[in-house]
């Protein structure tokens, strides 16, 4: 069978097998509830008490500011709706037109329970400025939630000075660092966020399993009702084996950060010089502050399903800038957000490298798009 390369990282990552390792106990022989008070489940909450303290670390927070939720999902639902219910007045939240649907659809809910939303347009680039932020906020806005890293197009937001905006309002700050946490450098007491979200599967951990930062006073309603887990906020049984390993790949990670990130842009700086340098026409979307690795190119009058599908029957997994159903491609609301021509948004691909790739893949990916393309 040929090899099969996967450049979809951005989509999920492979367990790093550390983190595997440190998992194994807790599913086998530690397999005790963390909550009860007998000797057998005294190593599981040590456990997860050390786990909290490692992540808590890697991004700068206090080790009772992270709660443990299902993922990236899960902890931008709770952000958004717990905010919002946590208040008696249907105050007006902010967020940008292309986020993740975890946030997008979560702001649709609260809007059908009276909760008003503006949606903030990123620049051409994919940015959202302060300014953009400044020409619409309020003092009656409670919440503004504006995503770290955007997943299509890989642009970084400038997150401290639209905090900063934010709270110059009184306005809680939310971001979803799911796709930078584990990727870029990450301090949230010098960004001032209110709450961050991330998710395990994007940092070579395991899936079903992410986390909220809630800075220490900041009110939020509880998530899931039930048991007096992650503090009384989020109750139900503690995935110990899977919180572990979370805290395994993060550490790994986080302490490999400068090596990872110097890796994973000398393999994309690759891939463009030598897609450019093969007389390929494309387009790379985004700015100038980019995460490692995340490349969209759109090939102008190309279609992206097609490209997808065809890289995929060589052995090559990859993602496209829009979604497809069985007649039309109907393009990404990330695309559309950035008012991306038509021609260039229908044939646009995502390429998301990580460190698991090699340069021999990148020449295998070029070589594909070349006959592809
Ligand atoms: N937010 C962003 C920016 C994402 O890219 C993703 C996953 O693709 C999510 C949220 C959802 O995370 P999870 O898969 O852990 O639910």
């Amino acid at each position: 069978m040929a090899k099969h390369i996967y450049a979809d990282n951005a989509a999920t990552t492979k367990l790093d097998s550390d983190a595997f390792e440190a998992m194994k106990p807790w599913l086998l022989d530690e397999y005790g509830n963390a909550s009860q008070p007998y000797a057998f489940s005294r190593k599981p909450r040590e456990a997860l008490k050390s786990a909290r303290e490692t992540i808590a670390e890697c991004i700068h927070a206090l080790p009772e500011e992270i709660y443990f939720t299902s993922g990236g999902t899960e902890s931008d639902n709770w952000a958004i709706k717990g905010t919002v219910f946590a208040n008696q007045d249907p105050k007006p939240v902010i967020t940008s037109a292309f986020e993740h649907h975890a946030v997008l659809h979560s702001c649709e809910a609260i809007e059908r329970l009276g909760y008003p939303v503006a949606y903030l347009w990123p620049d051409e680039t994919g940015t959202v400025t302060p300014q953009i932020l400044r020409e619409v906020i309020t003092d009656e806005i409670q919440l503004v939630s504006v995503m770290f890293a955007n997943n299509e197009l890989g642009t970084i937001q400038p997150i401290k000075e639209l905090c900063e905006v934010a709270h110059a309002h009184n306005a809680l700050f939310h971001t979803d660092a799911v796709q930078a946490v584990g990727h870029v450098e990450l301090n949230v007491k010098e960004l001032g966020v209110d709450m961050l979200s991330a998710s395990a599967h994007k940092f070579n951990g395991p899936k079903g399993i992410g986390f909220l930062y809630l800075r220490k006073g900041v009110k939020l309603c509880s998530f899931a009702d039930g048991g007096a887990q992650e503090f009384g906020l989020r109750a139900g049984t503690e995935n110990i084996a899977s919180i572990v390993g979370m805290a395994t790949a993060l550490k790994k990670n986080v302490s490999a950060l400068e090596t990872n990130q110097k890796y994973v842009m000398s393999l994309e700086k690759l891939l463009l010089d030598k897609l450019g340098g093969c007389g390929v026409p494309f387009v790379r979307n985004g700015g100038n502050y980019m995460l490692p690795g995340v490349i969209s190119l759109s090939f102008e009058g190309k279609d992206g399903e097609a490209i997808l599908h065809r890289m995929d029957l060589i052995g090559i997994s990859i993602s496209t800038g829009s979604a497809c159903d069985s007649k039309n491609t109907e393009i990404s609301h990330v695309l559309k957000a950035i008012r991306l021509p038509e021609q260039l948004a229908k044939g646009t691909i995502r390429i998301s490298l990580g460190k698991n790739n090699t340069e021999e893949e990148i020449d295998m990916i070029v070589t594909a798009l070349r006959k592809i393309v």
